[in-house]
């Protein structure tokens, strides 16, 4: 493919700046991006929010391999100025399920063996153990065991969307926001079977944009453009909460570890510009199922109440405040929300052209909720697969099989407890504020 040949990147979350940044940085020079925000980072982005954990231990070494690579690539000036290198403590409580705790003893071992970690793991079974990584511990850190890892921490993700986007625009990557210009809603293809092409996009303003390599990077969304995505990747959310902090709060406890407790979910230093404290609770997810079994966020079908979170949820992280901040534990939640990111049953992403389209759409999806911390070093890949020519990795390859309404196993470590739907939820939400108000 020639350089000068048109790509339209759909999506301007964390895969597709960082597709546009490293395409441009492999000479490609003729890169749009459409966002179906008006403003970049998108409020619809997984990443749009005040923080995202990176680390890079995993239960194998092909993705704590890559991760070591994105830690590095986070230390450079470009990405440097999110990433805060504040230390990691894993943990789980007294009453973890084992299935936690096992995962807890698989990661801590995996990590001690380590060369690169090794020397900054400490194991930690005591609440002093931890109050030495974080003296602002309060609270009883009950039957709490874990590890602290030096080498991790988070990076400010909403910033590092903004940083990457203004400056990919001053490389003269193009970008078309907004509702009507910005949001891709068709494919446009011209042949039949084998001579199949996609040969540009619709946006909702019935414009077409010509492109020769179609690169789908839109999120959770990406099955209402693409439906046999659907078949392997399913929309999935994760509850998000935050406690306003007033300054002194703030400055307490800045310079804190991220801190996940398995069973429980986790925190961040609070964000110093808005002093929010930001939690997540850790489970199955939520998922927005149709009658075919496919799962899409309700952006695009009918929109939904998402400024709440569920009652199990709220409960959970209580419990880590009162475990670890008990002072914290019966403030208010503010700017709660369900966050919404593209899930697969083990877990991989999927970097692959697309089949019938004669190699002329990527899609990039599966993030399964760990793929910001790959932003720095997510481009690249996709530069190797438009190069190569097809995906050599097998595990990122597409899926054929279609794996909808199948049990999807408890293999995956953080899977903990059953997903649901957010119908369910929605309706339990509406029905506490009604006995709330009677
Ligand atoms: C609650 C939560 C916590 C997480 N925590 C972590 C963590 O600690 N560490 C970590 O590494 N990862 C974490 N993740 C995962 C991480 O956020 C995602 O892996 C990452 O954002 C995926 O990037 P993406 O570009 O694929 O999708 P997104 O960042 O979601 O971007 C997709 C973009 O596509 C746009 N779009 C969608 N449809 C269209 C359309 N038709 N036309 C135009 N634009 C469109 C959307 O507006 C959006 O901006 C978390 C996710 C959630 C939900």
């Amino acid at each position: 493919m020639s350089e000068l040949e048109p790509i339209a990147i759909v999506g301007g979350g964390a895969w597709g700046l960082s597709t546009a940044l490293h395409l441009h940085q492999s000479g490609y020079t003729n890169i749009t991006v459409f966002e179906t925000a008006d403003s970049i980072p998108s409020r619809y982005s997984a990443a749009y929010d005040l923080n995202k954990i990176v680390r890079a231990e995993y239960e194998e070494s092909f993705y704590t391999d890559l991760s070591l690579q994105a830690i590095e690539a986070w230390k450079d000036p470009l990405f440097g100025p999110y990433y805060h290198e504040t230390g990691y403590i894993v943990a789980t409580s007294g009453s973890a399920p084992a299935k936690a705790k096992k995962s807890l003893e698989t990661a801590l071992a995996s990590v001690s063996k380590h060369p690169v970690f090794a020397p900054g793991i400490q194991a930690l079974d005591s609440s002093d153990g931890f109050k030495k990584y974080a003296w602002q511990i309060t609270g009883p850190l009950k039957g709490f065991t874990g590890y602290h890892n030096r080498l991790a921490g988070y990076a400010h993700s909403a910033n590092a969307l903004k940083g990457i986007f203004l400056h990919c625009a001053t490389l003269g990557i193009k970008f078309v926001l907004g509702k009507t210009a910005g949001t891709v809603t068709e494919l446009v293809y011209t042949g039949q079977g084998a001579s199949r092409k996609c040969t540009g996009i619709r946006t909702a303003d019935d414009k077409v944009h010509p492109a020769t390599k179609t690169i789908l990077a839109s999120g959770a969304w990406t099955a209402s453009l693409l439906p046999s995505l659907g078949n392997f990747v399913t929309a999935r959310s994760w509850s998000v909460a935050h406690v306003q902090l007033t300054e002194q709060e703030c400055d307490y406890l800045r310079g804190i570890p991220v801190i996940n407790v398995r069973d429980l979910g986790f925190f961040f230093e609070p964000d110093p510009a808005t002093r929010l404290f930001k939690l997540c609770p850790l489970g199955a997810g939520f998922s927005n199922t149709d009658a075919e079994g496919t799962s899409i966020p309700p952006m695009v079908r009918k929109p939904q109440p998402q400024d709440f979170i569920p009652a199990e949820d709220e409960i959970k992280l209580r419990k880590l405040l009162q475990e670890t901040f008990p002072w914290m534990a019966d403030r208010p939640f503010v700017d709660k929300k369900l966050c919404w990111f593209a899930d697969t049953s083990d877990s991989e992403y999927c970097i692959d052209f697309v089949p019938e389209s004669n190699k002329s759409v990527i899609v990039l999806s599966g993030d399964s909720g760990h793929g910001f911390k790959m932003m720095p070093i997510f481009g690249k890949w996709v530069v190797e697969l438009l190069e190569n020519g097809e995906q050599k990795v097998d595990r990122w390859r597409w899926k054929t099989e279609d794996e909808r309404g199948k049990d999807w196993g408890d293999g995956v470590s953080w899977r903990i407890g059953k997903g649901r739907e957010l119908s369910e939820l929605i309706d339990e939400a509406r029905r506490g504020s009604l006995n709330a108000r009677l």
